[in-house]
């Protein structure tokens, strides 16, 4: 296994829009091996988006037991394909992004969605989920679209913030 090193803004790769994942073969399995143990690597980290390591697939890795503080949780997630299907219930969080190290920022998230993805041997699943793991899933998708959560805030004065390393 190999840890991938990650895509950080500005790199034209995190605009870009990702491509559906067809072929269901070992190579994605290798290559989902490696997103895991990079996400992994990167202490508290919640989810990685496959642009961010470089491959413009539309996979998304998500596992908030990794997170600083406990959050109910479903352990780790490797979503391919994912489409939400329903949203509601949206609250101003705070997100953080592997790609953007030193800003954090509040961002309006649906805390409840419904989403459809494909699983590692290429079945349809439907999920639903909630608070935080719905808000980190949602943050992920995005970079599928080649948006960031600098796209989303409307006041960087009030919106964005240095972040604190610990
Ligand atoms: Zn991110």
């Amino acid at each position: 296994m190999t840890v991938l090193s990650i895509h950080e803004f500005p790199d034209p790769i995190l605009k870009q829009v990702s491509e559906k994942v067809t072929v269901f073969d070992l190579s994605l399995e290798g290559f989902i091996r490696d997103a895991v143990e990079t996400l992994n690597s990167h202490k508290y980290c919640v989810g990685l988006a496959a642009p961010q390591i470089g491959q413009l697939k539309r996979i998304v890795f998500i596992d908030i037991s990794r997170a600083r503080k406990p959050h109910p949780n479903n352990g780790l997630l490797v979503l391919i394909n994912p489409l939400i299907l329903e949203k509601s219930n949206y609250k101003i969080v705070r997100e953080g992004c592997l790609s953007i190290p030193d800003f954090t920022a509040n961002v309006k998230r649906a805390m409840n969605i419904t989403l459809a993805y494909q699983d590692i041997k290429g079945e349809t699943k439907v999920f639903v989920t909630q608070d935080f793991e719905a808000h980190a899933i949602q943050h992920e998708i995005d970079h599928l679209d080649g948006v960031l959560f600098l796209d989303k805030i409307t006041n960087p004065s009030s919106d964005l913030f240095r972040r604190v390393r610990y």
